[in-house]
């Protein structure tokens, strides 16, 4: 861009220069072919024309013109300061303001453009998100709506039917509250408005509640969790010890769901030299590679069919949860997964220093 502006380099002294030589050449020309005057008082004229054409010139285009492209040009500048305040100053000194308004005018484009193209990425983000919400929370709603008018026309009067239909009714429900409290969670989340506190916890403690909260969940598909660390080893990390354990329900509770039937879970705890290892494995169906990177996606599910009521899957949100969590522990969630073999997710925590 700069290359192709190179050759104008007009400034007003320049154009004031040539434009005095040439009147002072003309009126010299004229005085020339006149018989009253002699050599000397020829070269007065001609630098007495000079000097007075540039003066006047020079004047009222440094007044006129270029003087009014400063002001444009530190308008621009203000402009850009406020704006854009990574710009460097390297244009501020160049003499020619021609050259730098356009340098100037380039840049701000440039950058604007930039900032219009972020702004429909975000807006096509918040589209997808909407219409993902959408679809999430219709789902438990019209089951919900459905059960509670087939009661309404007729089938409560049939006992068995009644409560069955009551319970689906619930169940949907209580699904629906749990999106919108995943909803609620993510979105603070990503506006940074949940802190994280952190205090010092025994991980293979939390991992002993943990695996008592979830047994009975694992039994109803015959499946065992594992904690492979003696119970009197002690873990000292520093984290949040409620968003921990949201982080590892999260994971054993999707290793539970989408594990094989009388499969395993193991969780376990490793210390390295400052921080300690979490991982959570199972010997389930595994994750096709192609999808590996997308579940920590808002709403990502591998088998859209499952959803939140009945069939035993879930809204997407957990895995989007809990690695916004870890990221707030200053470090990352990991994936690996073989089809046929089994998934393992682990993430590190800052050991407390002793
Ligand atoms: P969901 O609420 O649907 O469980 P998650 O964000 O927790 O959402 O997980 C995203 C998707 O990743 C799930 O729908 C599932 O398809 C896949 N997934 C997560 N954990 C496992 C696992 N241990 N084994 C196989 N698939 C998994």
């Amino acid at each position: 861009m700069a290359a192709t502006q190179k050759d104008h380099k007009l400034s007003s002294q320049k154009i004031a220069l040539i434009i005095s030589l040439l009147v002072a050449l003309i009126i010299t020309c004229y005085l020339a072919v006149s018989p009253y005057l002699g050599f000397k008082q020829r070269v007065l004229a001609l630098a007495l024309t000079f000097s007075s054409c540039f003066l006047l010139v020079y004047f009222s285009y440094e007044a006129l013109i270029f003087r009014e492209i400063n002001n444009i040009y530190g308008s621009l500048e203000k402009f850009k300061r406020k704006e854009f305040k990574r710009m460097s100053s390297k244009f501020l000194f160049r003499p020619d303001p021609l050259q730098r308004i356009k340098d100037e005018i380039y840049l701000l484009a440039e950058r604007n453009q930039k900032e219009i193209e972020e702004l429909k990425r975000l807006q096509a983000m918040r589209r997808e998100f909407l219409a993902d919400v959408s679809h999430e929370l219709k789902t438990p709603i019209f089951a919900a709506q459905g059960f509670i008018h087939t009661l309404l026309d007729g089938a409560m009067d049939d006992e068995r039917v009644r409560d069955k239909f009551l319970k689906k009714a619930a169940r949907s429900l209580d699904g629906l509250d749990t999106l919108v409290q995943d909803l609620i969670t993510i979105s603070q989340l990503e506006k940074g408005v949940i802190q994280m506190k952190k205090a010092p916890f025994d991980l293979n403690e939390l991992g002993l509640e943990v695996l008592e909260q979830l047994e009975s969940k694992a039994r109803t598909r015959n499946m065992t969790i594992h904690l492979l660390n003696a119970p009197e080893e002690s873990f000292e990390v520093l984290g949040d010890r409620g968003r921990i354990k949201q982080v590892l329900i999260n994971l054993i509770d999707n290793a539970i769901k989408y594990g094989s039937e009388d499969g395993n879970i193991w969780l376990s705890f490793q210390d390295g030299k400052k921080k300690t290892l979490v991982t959570v494995r199972d010997d389930g169906p595994g994750i096709p590679k192609e999808h590996l990177n997308r579940i920590f996606e808002r709403f990502y599910r591998i088998d859209r069919s499952r959803t939140r009521d009945g069939s035993g899957g879930g809204s997407g949100l957990g895995l989007a949860i809990s690695k916004h969590i870890v990221e707030a522990h200053k470090s990352t969630i990991v994936v690996a997964s073989e089809v046929g073999k089994g998934t393992t997710l682990h993430f590190k925590l800052t050991k407390v220093k002793v």
